[in-house]
């Protein structure tokens, strides 16, 4: 069963086997205390009552325990896949039945299923967080909060199966620093614990049990590296443009309140997207308004007078809820972001005014992600109105004027940017979502992964529209995707024109490089050249070519995602 799958570790004694049948144990014991609440809160919502207390039935089952039990000491295998293998047979033998009642039942079993591995799984994230050695993370899959809470000095670099460059647990690995390899499909079935590995972040490679020769080499790299980063990172204070004088805004994209001192050292001229939701997965109380504020606002007052672009909630796609009883086929098309604060107006109206409060302080201005429908802005203007109104009653200081804008990351958005125009200040491009949507290529998934490329030219073309767009209508246009932290993406979008570059904070330096190389006429050029080619790798070659010789080979060879 696809949503049981989990890795196969394993054990190599009587002592591993006993630990695995106590976690095992916890896990029930905690999945048990989970459909309890749920069912506490569904009161008197009799039919849901009835499914949970059959799940509860499932979870005392006797025979289940037995055979866990006996598949972690004959199997000698982890808690996690023991229980995977016995609950895949009990789904199978389910749905092999005639009688329909019997075969739906399988349901049942594949949610209690999912609940007591989530169980293990957390344990497992919970120890990740308190790592006492470096080590480096080979796993299935790296959960985006999970990932938000490494440290750079505990892990050395991780390796996942899932994902793709642009997933969100790709994005934080190059906010954190962390070198890291994603959509290697088997690394966590083939790599055994304690193994020795190189992660090759700049080719997005693993290698395993390295030969002396390539530790060498490897070594070599990975100071030819830090010290061509360290060196571009000393020009931080020299202003950003081109080599004909033309500047160009480049901006940081944030994670996390912490890193706007970082931003405004490595030079950024503001945040031209901070990526709001990492709070609310991180922080317990994140829903309430003050911590919000504090957050925002810290950040705001660090960059003065640079503006802070802030993000609404981007919930759902691979950030997930934990939301009982979601279970979306697609979650990239399902609930997300704005989809969601529109329904949840009480949720998405404490942020708006953090947000608003925050404008006080310094240049804050509003991005609404994910938009594909006029309505979703005006609602969202609409209820900033009401709040503005009520600060203004309470005496409570604000920019009634704060800029709107939209993330253009539909293709609804991109080919309808004339109809969302007249409602926004401003818009910035989310290449990654652009890129997935217009592509239909799942970000997240390591089996299209090699068909994921911002430089189809179906994804230039759009961009190209949209900014031609918003200058004919007054407007400014940023691109905060990944793309703008391609060094060979960024001729291609100074020549379209767009206004701002916004990247992680360890890209920075090579962007601000590369932007120091090109000349606005030559990036026009390549620009309205790409345009016309067939195919992404035509185009990466084109750029290749016309920048040879000038910038850091070792900064535009890679594909890997590591950071
Ligand atoms: C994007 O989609 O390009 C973007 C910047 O937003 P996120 O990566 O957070 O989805
Ligand atoms: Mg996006």
């Amino acid at each position: 069963m696809e949503e049981l799958r989990v890795q196969r570790l394993p054990l190599s004694t009587r002592a591993e086997a006993e630990h695995e049948k106590a976690r095992f144990e916890e896990a029930l014991g905690k999945t048990r205390t989970e459909l309890l609440a749920l069912a506490s809160r569904l009161g008197d919502l009799i039919e849901g009552r009835q499914l949970i207390d059959a799940h509860i039935l499932l979870v005392d089952d006797p025979i289940l325990k037995r055979d866990v039990h006996r598949r972690i000491s004959e199997g000698m295998l982890n808690a996690e896949y023991a229980v995977s293998q016995v609950l895949s047979e009990v789904i199978e033998r389910f749905e092999s039945m005639k009688d329909p009642y019997t075969r739906e039942r399988s349901a049942d079993v594949r949610d209690v299923g999912r609940r007591i591995i989530n169980q293990l799984v957390g344990a497992e994230k919970e120890a990740l967080m308190k790592l006492d050695m470096p080590v480096v993370i080979v796993a299935r899959e790296l959960d985006p909060s999970v990932t938000a809470g490494l440290r750079k000095d505990q892990v050395l670099g991780f390796a996942t199966d899932e994902g793709g460059s642009t997933s969100h647990t790709a994005i934080l690995a190059r906010s954190l620093g962390i070198p890291a390899v994603v959509a290697l499909r088997e690394a966590a079935e083939t790599v055994q614990p304690r193994q020795m590995v190189i992660v090759d972040g700049i080719h997005g490679r693993v290698i395993i049990d390295p030969e002396p020769d390539e530790i060498l080499y490897y070594t070599e790299l990975g100071k030819r590296y830090r010290e061509a980063q360290a060196a571009l990172a000393r020009k931080s204070d020299t202003p950003v443009a081109t080599s004909d004088g033309r500047p160009v805004e480049l901006a940081a994209n944030i994670e996390f309140s912490q890193e706007a001192e970082a931003a405004k050292n490595c030079g950024a001229r503001g945040i031209g997207l901070f990526r709001t939701e990492f709070l609310r997965l991180l922080t317990p109380d994140a829903d309430d308004e003050e911590v919000q504020y504090k957050a925002y606002s810290h950040v705001v007052k660090t960059l003065a007078p640079y503006p802070v672009i802030i993000r609404t909630l981007d919930l759902g796609g691979d950030k997930f809820l934990g939301t009982p009883g979601l279970h979306e086929r697609n979650p990239f098309l399902g609930y997300r972001a704005i989809r969601i604060c529109l329904d949840r107006p009480e949720i998405f109206k404490r942020q708006l005014r953090a947000i608003m409060r925050a404008s006080a302080d310094g240049d804050a201005r509003l991005l609404i992600p994910l938009v594909s429908e006029v309505s979703q802005v005006v609602a969202t203007r609409g209820l900033l109105a009401g709040i503005s109104a009520d600060l203004t009653s309470d005496g409570i200081p604000h920019n009634p004027h704060m800029p709107v804008g939209i993330m253009v990351e539909t293709p609804a958005a991109a080919i309808g940017i004339d109809l969302f125009l007249p409602h926004v200040d401003f818009v910035s491009i989310g290449t990654n979502d652009l890129t997935q949507y217009t592509l239909a290529v799942d970000r997240g998934s390591p089996y299209v992964a090699r068909l994921f490329d911002s430089m189809h030219p179906a994804v230039l073309r759009q961009i190209a529209s949209v900014v031609q767009a918003c200058h004919e209508a007054g407007k400014w246009a940023g691109v905060c995707g990944q793309m703008a932290a391609e060094p060979l993406s960024v001729p291609l979008l100074l020549g379209m024109g767009v206004d701002e570059l916004s990247v992680s904070l360890s890209q920075i330096p090579d962007i601000r490089e590369m932007i120091g190389i090109i000349d606005t006429s030559m990036a026009r050029d390549l620009a309205g050249r790409a345009l016309e080619l067939p195919s992404a790798s035509e185009v990466r070659s084109l750029v290749r070519t016309a920048i040879a010789g000038r910038f850091p080979g070792i900064l535009i060879d890679g594909d890997g995602a590591g950071g």
